[in-house]
């Protein structure tokens, strides 16, 4: 599974409560879509879940079936899995009429990005959500830092612009092969964008990985350190990140006992930290042989699959 798709997937599994986030969500997915017009509305995505959300929340809003049609890819990602298109078509007339009506896109009327669908102060996260699940691509962190998602008109990439700056993200216009698109390229506004649509464990992988390589920078640079033990500080710390993150993943951080979480989520959070300093970061402060059997302790639980 691509880093995209996983980051998808996290996203989907985010429980909506208010209808109003709901409608925003499935807007957000159907304006940024492949097609969003009076012939019909066609959403392509590889994440599964995005596809099942999408057609549960068009039947669950507006009692509309999607066809459905999931195809394999003949190329394999580069986990050697299958990878598969799932293609969400509305394309009956009443159906299209009916979407475009309730969305603000009535008899050829083109509102851009329609905020008065927005009613309360979360519907604008779902919306940005939705747009990233339906067009969103994001690079690997591990190999470089790029977001962007693809628009139809220019107006619309204006508005998701301003959209973006209100919420503390400077976005940027480009064109690709003659698609444009909404682009973000710097770390800390990718990190902001997908802490704000509630992306947050592909956001700590992000920032794990370049507080990482930053401190690796920085043992490079730094000659008259000691940069033997930073590289050992940061090799391990690495190593816990890593199996935090697994942990969290596949939901089995929430198996530890409580002390054990807190150390965990702790860790996320102060990865630079070496384990004796890393211990002054609790209430009250604990010792160095007691965070490292904390961590002993995780570690051990990581690899009991
Ligand atoms: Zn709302």
């Amino acid at each position: 599974m691509s880093f995209a798709t996983q980051v998808k997937q996290s996203l989907c599994r985010i429980n909506l409560k208010k209808d109003c986030c709901r409608r925003a969500l499935l807007y957000g997915i159907l304006l940024f879509a492949v097609d969003f017009d009076e012939n019909r509305i066609r959403f392509i995505t590889e994440s599964d879940a995005s596809s099942e959300l999408t057609m549960k929340l068009l039947y669950d809003l507006y009692r509309i079936e999607g066809n459905l049609y999931v195809t394999e890819k003949k190329q394999t990602d580069e986990f050697g899995e299958v990878q598969k298109s799932h293609k969400i078509t509305v394309s009956a007339r009443a159906d299209v009429k009916k979407l475009l009506f309730k969305l603000g896109y009535e008899n050829g009327m083109n509102p851009g990005i329609n905020r008065s669908l927005f009613t309360c102060e979360n519907c604008r996260v779902s919306f940005l959500r939705g747009a990233f699940l339906s067009a969103g691509l994001i690079t690997d962190p591990e190999h470089s830092y790029h977001l962007e998602i693809p628009v139809r008109e220019d107006r619309i990439a204006q508005e998701l612009i301003e959209m973006l700056e209100e919420a503390e993200v400077s976005a940027k216009l480009g064109s690709r092969k003659g698609q444009r698109m909404v682009y973000i390229k710097s770390s800390e506004q990718i990190e902001t964008f997908l802490g704000y649509i509630g992306a947050s464990e592909a956001f700590f992988e992000i920032m794990n990985q370049r507080i990482v390589k930053d401190a690796l920078n920085n043992a490079n640079r730094i000659r008259n350190c000691d940069t033997a033990n930073l590289s050992k500080t940061v090799s391990a710390s690495k190593t816990h990140t890593d199996a935090i993150n697994e942990l969290i993943k596949t939901g089995r951080l929430e198996l530890l006992p409580p002390e054990l979480k807190e150390t965990a989520l702790l860790r996320l959070e102060y990865p630079e930290l070496s384990i004796k300093d890393f211990g002054l970061m609790f209430e009250p402060p604990i010792s160095k042989s007691g965070v490292n059997h904390r961590l002993k302790k995780i570690m051990d639980f990581a690899q009991t699959k």
